[in-house]
């Protein structure tokens, strides 16, 4: 191109000084740190002159916008984005309610509020305000988690990986752990028995096969080393067809004769009976304690629907041990975990307000016919949104509760169906996902689907708002 046009192009676009007064920019400068402001500022204009320099005709910039509103705004979308955090909320349409990569539990709002305050402020978190000495942290929650599992005694780590790897390294380092062959779990690719065995410095010892263990496999292979017997829930996949396992209340008995005490990795840790909702039955935390397990293992943030967090409850002298370990310390959990725990236990005093208030159970719980009337809300103020490039209706396809919890259950559930017939799905969920508040989507086939049963009741309006600013 002639550098006559060239220079004339590159006269037009507006100085630093003149983007940073611009009616746009001037409004929002007390929202952003000027040193961001400046530096897209700089930046955009770098570019708009590069591209000038690139051009090949002028025919490819005459359509340009050089306006200094027209870049001002772009400026504004630019640090917008860039000032926008990382971490942040999503819309879980994907009907998968307990998603691992979603974070898995949303607290309920005590959790939340409970949470705030403590953080917002200093906290009795290891100081007793009755003696005005050091206390413990453990001691906020102990007695509320023997309340509601039955527990003699009980202690919070940071997750539930963590308390399986402190039970072992405390009561079975050097020794032999007896585990069912069927029982070998993995849990989203890092979470796998033998390798946690390994590191906590016991040895595992498999016992049974695959499909069939028998309390003789266990007796045989206990010795002189024997430090525990491991029962591990399989939490993320089911044995299906001629199976055989030795019931915790069997391992009990069995455990007892030999005196070595019966750990249980629970996984999801469900607090209540489910099978009184419909659902199938998930084998509950108090069940475990009243069987006989010496130590019951589960995460916080699973079905139970609080932050996340791994139990050990049980006998008070295993508990204790475990307390005075050294790598207790390494695995602490923190106060905001402690404080959204001990407010989503208090909602377990009463089954019909936990169901009611953690969004987990009432996700779980709650009637198709609640998923399909609000979907047909959703359906009817999509509808008028949408030219005629989308076809849009109900499905009702099953959803999934996910994060290695009940892998066979399929949930009764409600979708609004989305197809762009001017895209492809994928693309349009890509969108989606690009929204202010990001809508994550299950795509099928041509379709993106937005499956109700894994969105919060209270963010059906937002869903529609991030829908009507992508399309
Ligand atoms: C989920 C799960 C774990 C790991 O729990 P995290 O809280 O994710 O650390 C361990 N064991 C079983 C059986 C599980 O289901």
């Amino acid at each position: 191109m002639s550098s006559h046009f060239l220079q004339s192009y590159l006269r037009r676009l507006p100085a630093v000084e003149k983007l940073l007064q611009s009616a746009v920019l001037e409004e929002v400068q007390a929202h952003f740190p000027r040193a961001v402001l400046v530096k897209e500022v700089q930046d955009t204009i770098e570019e708009k002159r590069e591209m000038i320099r690139q051009a090949g005709s002028e025919a490819e910039l005459e359509p340009l916008d050089f306006s200094t509103e027209f870049i001002a705004a772009e400026v504004l979308q630019r640090v917008k984005e860039k000032t926008a955090l990382n971490l942040r909320p999503v819309i879980n349409a994907t009907g998968v309610l307990l998603h691992t990569n979603l974070g898995r539990a949303p607290l309920p709002r005590a959790a939340i509020q409970a949470i705030q305050e403590v953080g917002a402020s200093f906290s009795n978190l290891e100081f007793s305000l009755m003696t005005g000495k050091r206390s413990s942290r453990f001691e906020h929650l102990e007695g509320l988690i023997c309340q509601v599992t039955g527990a003699e005694a009980a202690l919070v780590v940071n997750n539930n990986a963590g308390a399986v790897f402190l039970a072992l390294n405390t009561l079975a380092a050097g020794k032999e752990v007896i585990v069912s062959r069927g029982e070998l779990v993995e849990i989203g690719g890092s979470f796998r028995i033998p390798e946690v065995m390994a590191k906590s410095g016991a040895q595992l010892v498999e016992v049974g096969t695959t499909n069939k263990c028998h309390p003789r496999d266990y007796r045989e292979a206990l010795g002189e080393n024997t430090a525990l017997f491991l029962k591990v829930h399989t939490s993320n996949y089911k044995i299906m067809g001629f199976t055989t396992a030795v019931p915790l209340r069997s391992l009990v008995k069995l455990a007892k004769e030999y005196q070595v005490p019966v750990l249980e990795d629970l996984g999801s840790g469900v607090l209540v009976d489910l099978s009184r909702y419909g659902l199938p039955h998930e084998p509950t935390v108090q069940e475990s304690v009243s069987a006989g397990a010496d130590l019951v293992m589960f995460s916080g943030d699973k079905l139970l629907g609080g932050p996340q967090a791994g139990f050990i409850v049980g006998k008070k002298r295993y508990v204790e041990m475990i307390k005075n370990n050294q790598l207790a310390r390494a695995l602490r959990v923190d106060k905001f975990a402690l404080a959204g725990l001990e407010a989503t236990l208090r909602l377990y005093l009463d089954e019909k307000t936990a169901l009611r208030e953690i969004p987990i159970l009432r996700m779980l719980t709650t009637s198709t016919e609640d998923l399909e009337q609000r979907a047909a809300r959703l359906l009817e103020k999509i509808s008028p949104l949408l030219h005629e490039g989308f076809q849009v209706g109900l499905l009702r396809e099953k959803a999934r509760v996910g994060g290695g919890s009940l892998p066979l259950v399929a949930l009764p559930s409600c979708q609004v169906f989305i197809e762009p017939h001017h895209m492809n799905a994928g693309a349009f969920a890509a969108k989606l996902r690009k929204a202010k508040r990001p809508i994550i989507a299950r795509v099928r086939k041509d379709r993106v689907l937005l499956d109700l049963r894994s969105v919060l009741e209270q963010e059906d309006d937002q869903l529609l708002s991030s829908l009507e600013s992508v399309i």
